[in-house]
């Protein structure tokens, strides 16, 4: 298959540091270039693929992201060649999704971020103005506002497992890892390490305004050295080595999470998550497997122990039976079939 797929320009693909839906296109790619289709990938120029790259902004306009004459800029630079591919795949956000309905091609859009769920949402619009594009969502609870979407397939994400080596034994911090903000919640990983007596280690992204007022009024006046640490941002090596020696990692999340790409790259590494029962975390975590799913955040430090208790080569396993990249690769490549198919 000729296969355009369109990645977010924000950041390059894979991602430097900070970036979920980056690294999922970075596996898709590749993974597809590996499976025999002829790729090209719209991404922006400081991005690293075997697929065939294709850029208008050489290197990744992190700092006007949200900006939408940048982001119509870089689908159009896709959607303008449409006639060249068989289908179009992309992750880039409900401007594109609008913009495909000018073209005949097959457009898939993998929906990464929540449905509102307010009448005029955007991804209505979209059902409304590109009557021809087909949804994919990254969980079936994405889909709950909408269930009546054009829902094409549901593939969950997936990792490079080779580049999250499992340790087998962890350490004695708890861990925070994601954006600061409070629908992911490091405010509340900070009530739980307290309440446990635990240190706490905290990494994730600072870059907006609001993120940085949520820091400075959330976390920031906790902050003690050898008990909460915030490290910054951090790149794929860190990051693993944190997830590696953690004890566990708390995922408090309070809002519809579409899917939580941290919670299988600590499993990945041997490490348990304790999650709260919100968005995707059910199909996700296997409670009493791959970590402890709790109703409140409040229930996160009395899970501590059984999460303990769980095996860290089991954990790893069981992440890989779920989500390889060879499922994600072969569950995209049915969708598309089937696109073309409906697209007759
Ligand atoms: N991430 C990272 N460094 C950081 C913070 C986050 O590499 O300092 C990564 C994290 O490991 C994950 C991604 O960014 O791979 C965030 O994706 P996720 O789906 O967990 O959350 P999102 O922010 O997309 O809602």
């Amino acid at each position: 298959m000729r296969i355009a797929l369109l990645a977010p320009v924000w950041f390059p693909v894979p991602p430097t540091g900070y970036g979920g839906i980056e690294w999922v296109v970075s596996l898709l790619a590749d993974g597809l270039v590996d499976a025999g289709h002829e790729v090209t990938l719209f991404a922006s120029g400081d991005s690293r693929t075997t697929a065939e790259l294709a850029c208008i902004y050489e290197i990744a306009p992190s700092a006007d992201i949200g900006r939408s004459q940048v982001e119509i800029r870089h689908a159009l630079a896709c959607f303008e060649r449409a006639g060249e591919f068989d289908v179009i795949n992309d992750h880039s956000g409900p401007p594109a999704a609008v913009i495909a309905g000018a073209v005949s091609t097959p457009t898939v859009h993998t929906v990464h971020g929540p449905l509102l769920g307010e009448p005029g949402d955007l991804y209505e619009q979209v059902a409304r103005v590109s009557p021809r594009t087909r949804l994919i969502s990254i969980s079936m609870n994405q889909r709950a506002p909408h269930p009546d979407l054009p829902w094409l397939a549901n593939v969950p994400n997936a990792l490079d497992f080779s580049v999250y080596p499992v340790q087998p034994r962890r350490g004695d911090y708890l861990l925070f890892l994601g954006r600061m903000n409070p629908e992911k919640g490091a405010h509340r990983a900070i009530a739980v390490a307290t309440e446990a007596g635990l240190p706490l280690k905290i990494a994730g992204k600072r870059r907006e305004p609001a993120e940085q007022q949520y820091f400075h009024e959330f976390v920031e006046p906790h902050l003690r050295e050898g008990e909460i640490e915030y490290l910054g941002e951090v790149t794929h090596g860190e990051k693993v080595e944190l997830l590696q020696n953690a004890r566990a990692t708390l995922f408090p999340v309070d809002w519809e999470e579409p899917f939580g790409l941290v919670m299988i790259e600590s499993m990945a590494c041997g490490t348990p998550v304790i999650a709260t029962r919100r968005g995707s975390v059910p199909e996700v975590v296997e409670h009493g497997r791959t970590g402890l799913i709790v109703d409140d955040y409040r229930g996160m430090a009395g899970a501590i122990e059984a999460a303990d208790e769980l095996d860290p080569a089991d954990l790893r396993r069981a992440a890989e039976e779920r989500f390889a990249r060879s499922r994600m690769v072969d569950d995209y490549v049915a969708a598309y079939e089937r696109a073309i198919e409906l697209a007759g």
